[in-house]
C-alpha cells in the first residue's frame, strides 16, 4: 500500500499547508481519506489522478474534512469525463450532508446529476463494510458531536491503516489504533488547548499505550507545523509518501 499525505494542516492551513486528505493506493484501487477544499489542488500538485480514486471515505462533517467533495465531483464530470462509479463513504447521513453541501456551493447533484454513478455508502460505527478496494470500519471519537465524528480503519490484502480523524483524547483511542501497520493520529496542538483536539504533550506522555506499527501525526496546527520533523514522534507533511 502506498500512502500519500495530500494535506496535513489543521482546519486553517497552518504553515501554509493543505487541509486533511490522505491518498491510499492499493493493488486494486485508490481511496481518499477525507477531502478538504485544498485537496483538488493538492492532488494536482502531487500528480495524483482524480480519476484513479475509487472511494472517498469521510471521517466527519467539518469543512476541512469533507467540503472538497462537490468540487471533486464537478471536476470528475467536466474535466475528467469520468464514466466509472465513485463511492463517497462516511458516517450515517453522509448522502444528505454531501448533497446539501453541493447545493449550497452552487453545484447541486439533483439539477445536474453527474454522468457517472455517484454512490453513497454509510459506515455505521464498528461495522466493517466492503468498499471498493478496501474494507472500512468507522469508530466513534471525541470531537464535536454534531459533525458525526469518527476515525477510520482501512484494510486491504492484510495491511491495516488506522486514522483517528479529528479527536481529543479518550480512553479507547489506543485500542482503536492498535494493531495497525500504520496509525495516523491527529495532533493539532503542542500543549493541551481544546478538549476536541489532541496535543503533543498528551500524545507523547501516552505514546507507550499506542501499540501501532508506525505512528504518524497529522492535522498539525501552527506550533506543531513549526516543530514538524524535529520531534521524537514522526510528523506528516504535505506530499510525504509512506509504503506500508
Ligand atoms: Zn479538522
Ligand atoms: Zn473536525
Amino acid at each position: 500500500m502506498r500512502v500519500v499525505f495530500v494535506g496535513t494542516s489543521d482546519a486553517f492551513g497552518a504553515g501554509g499547508r493543505r487541509q486533511s486528505a490522505i491518498y491510499v493506493e492499493t493493488r486494486d484501487g485508490a481511496v481518499l481519506l477525507d477531502c478538504a477544499p485544498t485537496t483538488a489542488s493538492g492532488l494536482e500538485a502531487l500528480g495524483l489522478e482524480r480519476d484513479a480514486i475509487d472511494v472517498i471515505a469521510l471521517s466527519h462533517f467539518h469543512a476541512d474534512h469533507f467540503a472538497g467533495v462537490p468540487q471533486l465531483v464537478l471536476a470528475a464530470t467536466w474535466v475528467d469525463r469520468r464514466r466509472r462509479p465513485l463511492v463517497v463513504a462516511g458516517p450515517v447521513g453522509v448522502e444528505a450532508r454531501v448533497r446539501a453541501l453541493a447545493e449550497a456551493m452552487g453545484h447541486g447533484f439533483s439539477a445536474r446529476p453527474p454522468p457517472f454513478e455517484l454512490r453513497f455508502v454509510e459506515l455505521p460505527p464498528d461495522r466493517t463494510v466492503d468498499c471498493g478496494p478496501v474494507r472500512l470500519t468507522a469508530f466513534p471519537v471525541h470531537h464535536q458531536p454534531d459533525v458525526c465524528p469518527h476515525g477510520l480503519r482501512l484494510e486491504a490484502a492484510g495491511t491495516r491503516i488506522a486514522y483517528s480523524g479529528d479527536t481529543g483524547w479518550f480512553d479507547g483511542l489506543p485500542q482503536r489504533l492498535a494493531g495497525a501497520d500504520l496509525a495516523i493520529c491527529e495532533c493539532t496542538f503542542w500543549a493541551p488547548d481544546f478538549e476536541y483536539h489532541l496535543d503533543y504533550a498528551t500524545l507523547s506522555e501516552r505514546a507507550h499505550q499506542l501499540g501501532a506499527g508506525r505512528l504518524v501525526l497529522t492535522h498539525l496546527g501552527a506550533e506543531m507545523a513549526r516543530r514538524r520533523g524535529q520531534l521524537p514522534i514522526e510528523t506528516a507533511d504535505d506530499g510525504m509518501v509512506i509504503e506500508v
